[in-house]
């Protein structure tokens, strides 16, 4: 068993006939609910529960409370090498765009740990480009075995690796890991990605089991909303998430919502994801998972994240670090 078989239970499910069959009065029934189906899920993710979006906004503001009080756990990434074996047409660092590749020195690495951790951050999320020549397993423990010196919480978020390599990371003392399926849509993730080891969907898909059955104590998946229908990725990353916390219960289990920033070169997202969807998005994930951590990043506006209660609890911070925990 793996989530495969849970996407292949939705193969021909009609989304168009579930989109059309829904009105205002079946969102407030789900919204009445204490616990919603997988399909009252997707009713919430349609422009249709936007009428209610206050009243989503709401019941996700008091399920965090309820579950994570009134902080929000920041952590910082650390990118360490941006050279990369692949083409994802959305991203700067893709080996066909033309930048500026550096690989950090150890000396760098031991450097820029001490900045960070002296800023206040305890967690740390640190980040390469899908190159397994350049960002090799031996230069990566390494690395590693200096960033832990600082960190008591260190997370990777790396090209996909087999079990055992999994294993030797978690024994070098990466206790989370990060890894987006970009899109769950599988035609749709072929098109973005032609040429390099990422083209493999299903080696992608199932490489949070091969971390989780190896012991790693957090796991942060989704989708980079705007490559498909923002609903049915919103969607998959939900079900992605409850089937690796039911199968997994002792790994703690994230959903993260980046979206697609300007680049370098001229991809155009197909499906561009507005603050309010944005937002829609959320609370009907933390709706649908009342346990699960959400995280969005520092790249999201301000007034986007500071509410007066939000219904995530981790922040990625990326550039400023201002200190360890922000409390509302
Ligand atoms: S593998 Fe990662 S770094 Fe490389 S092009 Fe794709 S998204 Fe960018």
């Amino acid at each position: 068993m793996s989530f495969v078989n849970v996407l292949d239970r939705y193969e021909d499910f009609d989304f168009e006939a579930h989109r059309n069959d829904l009105t205002i009065d079946k969102i407030d029934t789900v919204l009445a609910k204490e616990r919603i189906s997988d399909t009252d899920f997707l009713s919430l993710l349609y422009p249709v529960a936007a009428h209610r979006l206050e009243q989503m906004a709401k019941k996700a503001e008091s399920i965090a409370k309820r579950h994570f009080g009134r902080v929000v756990t920041l952590f910082t990434p650390m990118y360490i090498s941006n050279f990369c074996e692949n083409t994802c047409a959305y991203c700067s660092f893709a080996r066909q765009r033309t930048i500026v590749r550096r690989q950090l020195s150890f000396e760098e690495i031991r450097e820029e740990t001490r900045h960070i951790s002296e800023s206040g951050i305890r967690h740390i999320l640190v980040l390469t480009g899908g190159s397994r020549v350049k960002a090799s397993l031996s230069y990566l423990s390494e690395s590693l075995r200096i960033i832990k010196e600082r960190f008591p919480s260190v997370g990777i978020e790396i090209y996909a690796l087999n079990e055992e390599e999994y294993r030797l990371l978690i024994n070098q003392g990466v206790d989370g890991l990060t890894i987006f399926q970009e899109t769950y849509n599988e035609p749709a993730y072929h098109s973005f990605h032609r040429g390099g080891p990422k083209d493999d969907f299903h080696f992608r898909l199932e490489a949070p089991d091969r971390a989780c059955r190896q012991g790693m104590r957090t796991v942060s998946i989704g989708a980079l909303l705007g490559l498909a229908k923002t609903e049915e990725d919103a969607f998959f990353s939900g079900l992605h998430a409850q089937y690796l916390q039911r199968t997994y219960p002792r790994t703690e289990v994230s959903v993260s919502f980046p979206r697609i920033r300007p680049l370098v070169g001229d991809f155009v997202p197909p499906f561009p994801v507005s603050d309010e969807r944005f937002v829609q998005v959320i609370a009907a994930m933390r709706i649908f998972l009342a346990s699960a951590g959400i995280t969005i990043s520092t790249r999201e506006s301000r007034q986007l994240r500071q509410r007066p209660a939000p219904f995530w609890c981790y922040e990625n911070v990326r550039g400023c670090v201002d200190g360890r925990r922000r409390t509302f």
